[in-house]
């Protein structure tokens, strides 16, 4: 090659150090990051169904291939969505990143407040409010604004849920999108908070009619009955709050009018997928060398999860299905972004409880209780005591809210007062095991690990006075049938982690983990910042040292 003048040599240079900077940037990052949540996913399932992950499934390609941390837990109260989807994401706990449940008691507002709610956005897809929804109220930054900044913005972050919250909540302040799913309309939608108008592969994707298709597969179950883990007598027991078994579940009759129904069926998990692959063809996601990430959420086993419990026929379906699916969505990526150039990581924004009917029949230690009803008694005995009503606020994330204004205007009354009564007469209540004064009060008799939990999940704003600790087994608001989580036990607390692709080494470990120590070793992969206000530490048995 020979060249004329100078200006061409110049041009030649250029070009060469343009594809070697690209070269470099390559080999420091994925071109795709995608972080995988199941929204109600206890680490027993990895255990219970071990055997069952399918040859060409997602979970068992991660297994043989990947990183297992087996032993990752949740480090702070409550255990719900919101809280998870926030604390993996911004490596940090509600009593930093704010995100203190699904709703709360905002002090200032005096009201409560959705997680996600936000009166100034508008929703941007549909006709109707599910869409005015926002980060506002996440108080740090997460992983995919921290690769905004690393990338000088040019890396694109997209979040994809059923739920809002588990959309929106783990890309965080800066992202390209959020996307959720509108079920009145059977549409998915995002807010002026992200853009002003859907963008066109939405709207295709949303005339598509692709719920109603799904409808018509119905629901039967993979394989022979017998083959399950569930429990066996369950059908058995639904006068005892036990709901009865509800395949095969003939779903064409939803079709053209109940799109909220998918939510609580395995094609919701397939309709996500699906919107997941559409947005990673249609915004170019790991097309080029800057790194972008997508972070998915898995919403429809914890609809499962809570009406039939975790030993049901339907979660572990539901659990066999998404492995399969998440099989086929990384053969996918592989064709898409290219074997080996995408990084993943797969875990769970909290567990469940037996179902308390299930865990009675087993003879294990279960009840129920019940926050509105707690919240009445409070109020009556507290009314016995000092003459006065409403007293209680609220009874809300396993904390009572008590009304500090009314009893500040009432002379010789103080808070301590009330505390004093009010704790040892609930915990004297059948489903409560201790209660712990949030301004520091009483916890220093508790084990080390519960008071982390509850310091954790403090933020004096969106928190209430007293925490309480249920007896295990006890799960709350559930009349009727089904199982909740929320709280500081194991079947709540222990989540999967499993990390596989770019870089990722193979292996497993029993070390102890926390949901915290996602971020910042995501983080030191991509060779990013952590997010703002992270507390957790790199799991340096799968990141490999980068050299500045
Ligand atoms: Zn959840
Ligand atoms: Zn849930």
């Amino acid at each position: 090659m020979r060249f004329k003048g100078k200006k061409e040599l110049c041009i030649v240079l250029m070009l060469a150090g343009m594809i070697y900077s690209q070269y470099c940037l390559a080999q420091v990052r994925p071109r795709l990051v995608v972080g995988i949540t199941v929204d109600q996913m206890p680490w027993e399932y990895m255990v219970r169904f071990q055997h069952r992950w399918h040859a060409n499934g997602g979970i068992r390609r991660m297994l043989n291939e990947g990183f297992e941390l087996q032993h990752t837990s949740l480090n702070y109260l409550p255990t719900f969505t919101a809280c998870g989807h926030a604390s993996i994401f911004t490596g940090s706990v509600p009593a930093i990143h704010g995100i203190t449940g699904n709703q709360w008691f905002d002090l200032v507002a005096q009201g409560n407040q959705y997680c996600t709610a936000d009166t100034l956005a508008k929703t941007v897809g549909s006709q109707t409010d599910a869409g005015e929804m926002s980060p506002r109220n996440l108080l740090t930054t997460t992983v995919a604004d921290e690769l905004k900044l690393a990338t000088a913005f040019r890396g694109k972050t997209v979040g994809i849920a059923i739920k809002d919250r588990g959309g929106i909540l783990p890309v965080g302040h800066s992202a390209n999108a959020a996307y959720w799913y509108d079920p009145d309309e059977g549409k998915w939608i995002t807010s002026t908070y992200y853009m002003q108008q859907i963008p066109e592969w939405v709207n295709k994707f949303n005339t598509k009619a692709k719920v109603d298709s799904l409808y018509g597969l119905d629901w039967h179950l993979l394989y022979k009955e017998d083959t399950y883990t569930a429990y066996p007598i369950q059908s058995r027991l639904s006068e005892q709050g036990i709901r009865q078994r509800q395949y095969p579940q003939g779903l064409k009759r939803f079709i053209g009018s109940k799109y909220d129904i998918i939510a609580a069926t395995p094609q919701g998990n397939t309709l996500t997928t699906e919107f997941v692959k559409a947005c990673i063809v249609n915004e170019q996601l790991g097309a080029d060398t800057i790194p972008d990430m997508i972070a998915i959420s898995y919403s429809s086993i914890d609809y499962l999860g809570h009406t039939f419990g975790p030993m049901s026929y339907e979660v572990e379906d539901a659990m066999l299905r998404l492995d399969m699916e998440l099989g086929a969505f990384f053969r996918f990526l592989d064709k898409q972004v290219g074997a080996g150039a995408w990084l993943a990581f797969l875990t769970s924004d909290h567990g469940v409880a037996q179902v308390p009917a299930v865990g009675k029949a087993m003879k294990l230690p279960s009840g129920i209780t019940e926050d509105k009803q707690l919240s009445t008694k409070i109020n009556e005995v507290l009314k016995v005591q000092f003459g006065l009503d409403g007293l209680c606020k609220s009874v809300l994330n396993q904390q009572v809210v008590l009304n500090i204004d009314l009893i500040k205007r009432v002379k010789k009354l103080s808070t301590s007062d009330v505390l004093d009564f009010l704790i040892p007469w609930l915990e004297q209540q059948p489903a409560i095991l201790r209660v712990v004064r949030l301004d520091g009060g009483n916890a220093t008799f508790l084990p080390e690990m519960v008071q982390k939990q509850i310091r954790n999940g403090y933020y004096p704003r969106r928190s209430g006075n007293l925490q309480l600790l249920y007896k295990s087994g006890y799960v709350e608001g559930v009349e009727g049938g089904g199982t909740s989580h929320g709280t500081g036990y194991t079947y709540d607390i222990r989540i999967p982690l499993l990390w596989y692709g770019w870089k990722v080494p193979k292996g497993q470990s029993f070390k102890k983990v926390n949901v915290t120590d996602i971020a910042p070793t995501l983080s030191a992969m991509l060779h990013i910042q952590e997010p703002s206000g992270c507390i957790g530490d790199v799991i340096t048995e799968i990141v490999e040292p980068t050299k500045h």
